[in-house]
């Protein structure tokens, strides 16, 4: 009888073993589940808000510049409102793939505006086909709206084309263009926006 006894409390003090193991788990998961609600409610979310308010704080004053007067922003600044790959090109002056870009075969009539202070700089009426995948004029709006500077890089000796206004990249200018410059100003189309016009 006493043995018997002995096994069946074993068994039970098993059995809440068990019990206890579960709800041991069960607290385990939802102190897990309520640090990853607490990190998404007080760090995650407020910190997205407040990179997009930083970056709406931003646009807003570049926009609010009369167009005669320079953009001067930190890079960190052209970080939060240009796109990675805005960024990689109009700051660093990288070049986007040809012939996988948004403008090499458009044409639309209309003004390029600089994708980074929207400064206007080239009109569709001097884009001509280059066969080279990347959008190309013989000139721009106006000398002034531009600069153009040596480069150096890269092992190769070529002119960089960057926007007056705001000192972004926007490609290269060379001497192989059409008549009446000569020109063929080869720009990358993640520098541009097109404002689509009647005219141009
Ligand atoms: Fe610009």
């Amino acid at each position: 009888m006493g043995r018997a006894k002995t096994q069946k409390t074993r068994a039970k003090g098993a059995v809440n073993g068990r019990r206890m193991v579960y709800r041991l788990k069960l607290h385990k998961g939802a102190i897990v589940t309520a640090l990853w609600l607490l990190y998404l409610c007080c760090i995650a979310a407020p910190k997205a808000f407040g990179d997009d308010a930083e970056a709406a704080r931003i646009r807003a004053r570049v926009k609010a510049l009369p167009m005669t007067e320079k953009v001067r922003l930190t890079n960190d600044q052209w970080r939060r409102i240009l796109t990675p790959a805005q960024f990689f090109v109009l700051r660093e002056a990288g070049t986007e793939p040809p012939f996988k870009n948004e403008y090499w075969n458009n044409h639309e009539k209309g003004i390029y505006v600089c994708a980074a202070c929207g400064n206007e700089l080239f009109g569709s009426n001097t884009k001509f086909e280059s066969d080279t995948g990347w959008p190309s004029f013989y000139q721009p709006l106006a000398q002034d709206k531009i600069l153009v500077l040596a480069d150096n890089t890269g092992g190769m000796r070529r002119e960089e084309v960057r926007c007056a206004r705001c000192g972004s990249h926007l490609g290269h200018v060379f001497n192989d263009g059409p008549a009446p410059t000569h020109l063929r100003y080869c720009l990358n189309s993640v520098s541009l926006k097109l404002k689509t016009t009647k005219e141009h």
